[in-house]
């Protein structure tokens, strides 16, 4: 898996705490991004996050190329509405050779490594001769959850929190986790005041949504 912070809106916590700014001051727009300094923003910042007040949040975008991810994965990710995407298309892309992505439980287990692979290749083969007989849009029919994708997608800092909170618990998925992961090293290196603290709910909040399906690791004090 590889990820990639391509692009982001320049000075990301500035433009949060200009956007903070003006709700909370007279100050004009044309002075809204003067006298920012670096102690300015992080308490503006960190007002924000004491007050619940997330909206200023949704001025910072964040655009991540990913690759070597399975579309079990992506399916996972783009149920995240609040965000923008684009993925490479199986109906203008051949799949003759795709790569596929191998769970480590599966990569692990020789048995089942070998059903794996076994059927990987004949789905290479059966895409291949549908391919020769439908279009490669009807072909891909075949195609399995497993298979590599490529996908960018471009989220605000807002959203980009819920995801992270949703994606970091130990109990999410383990690729979609690993993808979060990697997004938020990538994000923490521009913006390490408003990622630098965030985590699943156990970290966030002190308290495990998940109940009796909860991964153990949290204990609640007292
Ligand atoms: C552990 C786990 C298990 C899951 N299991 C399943 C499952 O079994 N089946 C399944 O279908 N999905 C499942 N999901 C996906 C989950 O239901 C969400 O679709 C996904 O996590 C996206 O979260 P979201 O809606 O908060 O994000 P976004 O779509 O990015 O939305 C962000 C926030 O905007 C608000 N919002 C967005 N759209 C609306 C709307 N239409 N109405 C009101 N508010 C809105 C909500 O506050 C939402 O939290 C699972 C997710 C996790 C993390």
């Amino acid at each position: 898996m590889h990820v990639c912070l391509i692009n982001h809106t320049p000075e990301p916590e500035k433009t949060i705490a200009a956007a903070a700014r003006l709700c909370y001051s007279r100050v004009g727009a044309d002075e809204l991004m003067d006298e920012l300094t670096a102690e300015k923003i992080s308490s503006l910042l960190e007002k924000l996050t004491a007050k619940g007040h997330h909206s200023p949040l949704e001025h910072a975008s964040f655009t991540f190329a990913i690759q070597g991810v399975s579309r079990a994965l992506t399916h996972q990710l783009v149920r995240h509405r609040i965000a923008s995407y684009s993925q490479q298309s199986q109906r203008y892309v051949r799949e003759d050779n795709f790569d596929y992505v191998v769970p480590p439980s599966i990569a692990a287990n020789e048995k089942a490594k070998e059903i794996f692979e076994r059927l990987m290749m004949e789905i290479r083969d059966a895409y291949r001769q549908l391919a020769a007989e439908v279009p490669v849009e009807d072909a891909r029919y075949v195609l399995p959850n497993a298979c590599e994708t490529k996908i960018v997608c471009t989220f605000n800092a807002r959203s980009l929190i819920n995801f992270f909170r949703h994606r970091l618990c130990r109990r999410a998925q383990w690729e979609i986790r690993l993808l979060a992961e990697k997004m938020l090293a990538e994000v923490r290196k521009v913006a390490p005041t408003v990622f630098g603290q965030i985590g699943p709910p156990c970290v966030m909040d002190g308290r495990c949504p998940e109940g009796e399906h909860g991964c153990g690791g949290y204990k609640k004090q007292g």
